[in-house]
């Protein structure tokens, strides 16, 4: 049964190249704090090591999972299925770890909608501007400008999804960003005072999507 003592779930999602993913490793360094990792159907990139930033898995393994109801949650991004397995992600929070998704909106939603008992709060992460994503974007893909552009147009549909997140934070640097994390996750286990202002966030989207 859920108590007090049991960990929380913590949901960081945003567009490609926002910078969730270093946010994440660096949230998972803190006393107490452990990633949930993913199952996914796409291949391993060269810095990937298996079982450690994902489960590698062919579609019918995946599609295993779906039929023995295994995943809390599962979706297809970018023409690849992803999925995170319930066991691992309960027994964590029953020890009282907090637990770090690293998703995209459609499981946050999954989630969310689940109304477990534990507690939840989840961030969206958003870029400065489109000129400096475009930029993180076509670093990390120098070999295929195509997919750059073609993440900058799902960013424009991704990003409307910012209003279904309790918080959104901009990564305009990934210390000041971490920071500002770190502080509304302590605020929220610790029903402190938050830091947040919603109206900068707001025109702040308008201005990426203007
Ligand atoms: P990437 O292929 O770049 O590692 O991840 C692509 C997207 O899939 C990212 O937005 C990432 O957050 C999301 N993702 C990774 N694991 C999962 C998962 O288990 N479930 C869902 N719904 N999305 C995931």
């Amino acid at each position: 049964m859920p108590s007090d003592q049991d960990g929380v779930m913590i949901i960081l999602s945003s567009p490609s190249g926002a910078g969730k993913t270093t946010l994440v490793k660096m949230l998972s360094e803190l006393d107490n704090f452990e990633i949930s990792i993913s199952h996914t159907t796409r291949q391993p990139r060269h810095n990937e090591a298996p079982n450690k930033d994902y489960f590698f898995v062919d579609e019918k393994e995946f599609n295993r999972f779906i039929k023995n109801e295994e995943f809390l949650e599962y979706a297809k991004v970018f023409s690849n299925f992803y999925g995170t397995t319930r066991t691992p992600v309960i027994n964590k929070l029953n020890n009282g770890k907090n637990v770090l998704f690293d998703i995209d909106w459609q499981g946050a939603d999954q989630i969310k909608n689940k109304n477990l008992d534990y507690k939840l709060i989840s961030f969206f992460i958003l870029p400065p501007s489109k000129e400096i994503l475009f930029e993180r974007l076509s670093n990390r893909d120098m070999k295929d400008k195509l997919i750059a552009e073609e993440r900058m147009k799902q960013f424009e549909r991704d990003v409307l999804h910012w209003i279904n997140y309790d918080y959104v934070v901009i990564n305009d640097s990934i210390e000041s960003c971490y920071s500002k994390i770190k502080n509304l996750i302590y605020a929220e286990i610790n029903n402190g005072s938050k830091d947040y202002d919603v109206n900068y966030i707001r025109k702040h989207v308008e201005i990426l999507t203007s």
